[in-house]
């Protein structure tokens, strides 16, 4: 069974009675090309794992578990199960994982099949996202350091275009200096809205993200940092002064002294400062606290 064909979506919609389901973001690829491109991207090898989010029918799944030593797949709609058990039949190197994925803890579950001998390579994360929960998710895989090789998802064109924007990009925001923090990002392929069964409303891209063995910077505490990228874009309009200050409940004089031991005018907005930049003020506000200051 080809899986990648419109009229196969249908005949499992008729046969399981199943509604794709808006809430969850189910818009399942039906393009055979965008399977080749996501795969390829992903750069998988014969000895390697990947994790799976969102299998859907398992179109995609199939493909992975062509090229890797074994997949994990984590899906929360349970109705999609006999269906997975059907479509997947045929490979025993698939787990199918029911659960969600922003509760899901991948680095057990990536632990656990090394050392039950699954693979022995690399492991990569794919995914046609659900993109209700796009940042989340990513999120999700930078802060708790899943250990893994190359995360490679498809997510709506204008989250992939943030992401990838630099300073002084309209545009650029806090997701863009988190995951540039932590990865390198390559776009691999846009996807239009044709290549899906139902059609979702915005045009796709999908990018790999690869996380940076030696970082640009390294912060001292990964959370300070992330709260000083979020408070800095929470009214980017404000000065930094400003927003640091409301958004991240920091006193404005230890604020302005921060900045200016950092080296950055404190007139500045988020919108220009650099991720080391942001890594700079950072490491001021835990210097702050380690000596007791605030
Ligand atoms: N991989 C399939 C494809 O490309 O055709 C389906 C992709 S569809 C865009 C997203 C999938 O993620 C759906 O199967 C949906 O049920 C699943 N999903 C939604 N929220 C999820 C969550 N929190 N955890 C795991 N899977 C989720």
């Amino acid at each position: 069974m080809d899986l990648s064909l419109p009229g196969t979506v249908r005949a499992i919609r008729e046969k399981y009675g199943l509604q794709p389901s808006k809430g969850l973001g189910q818009n399942f690829i039906t393009d055979r090309s965008v399977l080749e491109r996501i795969v390829e991207g992903a750069g998988i090898g014969g000895e390697d794992m990947v994790i799976e989010i969102g299998p859907g029918i398992g179109v995609l799944t199939v493909e992975l578990a062509e090229k890797a030593a074994f997949v994990t797949a984590v899906e929360i709609d349970t109705r999609l199960l006999p269906v997975l058990e059907e479509t997947l039949a045929e490979y025993d190197n698939i787990h199918v994982l029911n659960g969600d994925i922003l509760k899901t803890d991948l680095g057990k579950i990536i632990e656990e099949s090394r050392q039950e001998g699954r693979f022995t390579g690399k492991v990569h994360i794919v995914g046609n996202l659900p993109y209700y929960i796009t940042t989340p998710i990513i999120m999700k895989l930078l802060e708790d350091q899943v250990p893994t090789d190359s995360i490679t998802v498809m997510m709506q064109k204008e989250v992939a275009d943030r992401i990838s924007s630099g300073p002084g990009s309209r545009i650029y925001g806090a997701i863009s200096v988190a995951v540039q923090y932590y990865c390198s990002v390559t776009k691999i392929t846009d996807v239009p809205k044709e290549a899906f069964v139902p059609r979702p409303k915005v045009e796709s891209t999908v990018l790999r993200l690869e996380p940076l063995k030696e970082k640009q910077i390294e912060v001292r505490d990964r959370k300070m940092f992330l709260r000083c990228v979020k408070a800095g874009f929470a009214q980017r309009r404000k000065t930094l002064l400003n927003s640091l200050a409301s958004a991240a409940g920091i006193d404005k004089d230890t604020v302005r002294k921060t900045l200016e031991a950092a080296g950055i005018d404190p007139g500045r907005r988020a919108e220009t400062l650099t991720v080391e930049e942001f890594g700079k003020i950072a490491d001021g506000f835990t210097d702050g606290q380690d000596n007791g200051n605030r």
